[in-house]
């Protein structure tokens, strides 16, 4: 497993790619640093015995020990195990942890590729497996880039003006394919070593041009990176005394520009040129990765609520008000979110499903239900927040006005609320407040909330279409003696196998079901 020197010596050694505004930079810019010191925290915890059972596990490829965020999630405990390390991890980062993009959209592809070698001889899976286990062995870190510029929303693929709406391969040949596009909203990739490009949505037979899959260095030869980074402000004047740990980390966006870039056939996981049959399977990998990013979403969600929790307890206490009836109801509120999202996913687990790769995929309503859950609540979450601690957070003057020799001590005179908490930590739980909820990372924070994974309708429409909805009409049938026979429903113990789920959606794209 590599150390965080190794990691952050990788990355420094990347051809520069990327624009913050128009200044084309290297990884070694201050303003990626705050992401880099996030995703440091998945190396160093992975060599911290204390976490050793959380942030590792055995490769099924090699037998070898191996960071979990470079896992293919074999049976039940892994996907609990991913699912408590990354609540464990995000309570110390105090937001997203932002590693788990890449590992979703491989595991994803572990199962994609499998099911596509089978149905039509292919052989996807054995070039995803030598790129895994280089990937485990090197303790590589990805981003996942999914969502595509999409152009005009009521239109698929082949249907947009700009054919570049949607990354698609504008030729395929026998050593590999070049592929043109963009993909926005990528966290993380400016600080990653790997970019893993997945389609983003369902797919017709119309659609095989877009049914691409690759994986590349994120600096390789015509990708250029736009960045949006977020840090909390201040950082650089703070007075060593107020310093604390969120100062030090951040976030980076991206919009990544596929420029005809051409990737060798080894990095190639789908393409829709070479196998048109195969395109279905595009649009099965679209939703796996989701289906597995928001089942990360039951682990992290809740650990954003619980920060949220923990700072409206401590805005009330300093407040003064900690015992009323209304603040406790109000934080009971965020707490009971928390669990039942991570109970949603611990449960998806327990009832996940092995797939012919051997993968191990979370049931689906569960996931969805739960990921659901968390964003409907992410902006009352922020609700409460804002009501417990008042309107300071948003207005709190920068933080060397407290230490200026001059005004310095009037400030913190009339920050004073609690007489048990002085002056200089109000200060500083006012401060870490205004990060989760007024910050530059903090706005980025909310809307991932509600985006990641997909916008809230997308979970509905995974949701509903793998819910026997028929069957759920015969408890009414019988209730109301429309049919005599009481029937046993248990929704979770519905055998709905990924191999059915990808059938039907064949069928609703009027695919022809011409393989196995
Ligand atoms: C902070 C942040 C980080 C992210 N990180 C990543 C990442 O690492 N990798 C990645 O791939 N993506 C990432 N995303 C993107 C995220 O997955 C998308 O934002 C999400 O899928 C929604 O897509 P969109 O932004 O294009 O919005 P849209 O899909 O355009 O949605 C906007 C609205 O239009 C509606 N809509 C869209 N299409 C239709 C239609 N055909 N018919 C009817 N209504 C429609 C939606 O329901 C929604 O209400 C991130 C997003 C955020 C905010």
């Amino acid at each position: 497993m590599r150390t965080v020197e190794e990691y952050k010596e990788a990355l420094y050694k990347m051809r520069p790619n990327i624009w913050i505004g128009d200044e084309k930079v290297g990884r070694d810019d201050w303003r990626i640093r705050g992401g880099i010191n996030i995703i440091k925290t998945t190396y160093e915890y992975a060599h911290d015995p204390k976490y050793e059972d959380l942030c590792t596990a055995t490769s099924h490829f090699t037998g070898e020990k191996i960071n979990r965020f470079t896992n293919i999630h074999q049976n039940k405990e892994d996907l609990m195990k991913k699912q408590r390390m990354t609540r464990v991890l995000c309570h110390h980062v105090g937001g997203c942890i932002q590693r788990c993009m890449g590992i979703d959209a491989l595991n994803a592809l572990s199962v994609v590729t499998y099911e596509c070698d089978e149905a039509f001889g292919t052989n996807y899976y054995d070039r995803f497996k030598e790129y895994m286990i280089n990937f485990q062995k090197k303790d590589l870190a990805a981003s996942c880039a999914s969502t595509d510029a999409k152009g005009d929303r009521s239109k698929r693929p082949h249907e947009q003006e700009n054919k570049g709406a949607y990354v698609h391969i504008v030729e395929s040949r026998d050593d590999g394919i070049i592929v043109r596009g963009a993909k926005q909203c990528i966290t993380n990739a400016p600080y990653v070593d790997e970019i893993v490009s997945v389609p983003c949505r369902y797919l017709t037979p119309e659609d095989n041009e877009f049914a691409v899959s690759f994986a590349i260095p994120a600096d390789w030869e015509g990708v250029e990176i736009l960045a949006r980074p977020a840090w909390v402000h201040g950082v650089e004047e703070c007075p060593e005394e107020f310093k604390c740990p969120t100062m030090e980390l951040g976030d980076v966006e991206a919009f990544i520009i596929f420029d005809d870039v051409f990737i060798p056939k080894e990095r190639v996981f789908l393409n829709g040129i070479e196998h048109p049959d195969a395109t279905a399977y595009g649009g099965f990998l679209a939703l796996l990765f989701a289906h597995y990013h928001r089942h990360s979403y039951t682990g992290c969600k809740p650990a954003i609520s619980e920060i949220l929790a923990s700072a409206c307890s401590l805005a009330a206490e300093y407040n003064n008000v900690e015992d009323a009836k209304h603040v406790q109801t109000k934080i009971s509120h965020l707490i009971g979110t928390a669990e039942l999202v991570f109970a949603a996913g611990e449960s998806s687990a327990l009832h996940s499903e092995k797939s012919p790769s051997g993968t191990q995929i979370p049931d689906e309503v569960l996931t969805n239900a739960g990921r659901r859950l968390a964003g409907e609540n992410i902006y009352e979450e922020y609700k409460i927040l804002a009501d417990l601690t008042g309107g300071i957070m948003a207005t709190l003057p920068y933080i060397n006005s407290f230490t200026d020799t001059e005004i310095g001590k009037l400030g913190l005179k009339y920050m004073e609320r609690n007489p048990r908490i002085s002056s200089i930590d109000a200060v500083k739980i006012i401060k870490g407040i205004e990060t989760l909820g007024c910050s530059d990372i903090g706005g980025v924070l909310q809307v991932a909330g509600l985006h990641g994974g997909g916008s809230p309708q997308m979970e509905t429409i995974a949701m509903m279409g793998r819910y026997p909805q028929r069957d759920l009409k015969k408890i009414a049938k019988y209730l109301f003696g429309l049919k005599n026979r009481a029937p046993r429903f248990e929704r979770s113990e519905d055998p709905v196998t990924p191999r059915m789920l990808l059938k039907r959606y064949r069928k609703a794209m009027k695919f022809k079901h011409n393989d196995k």
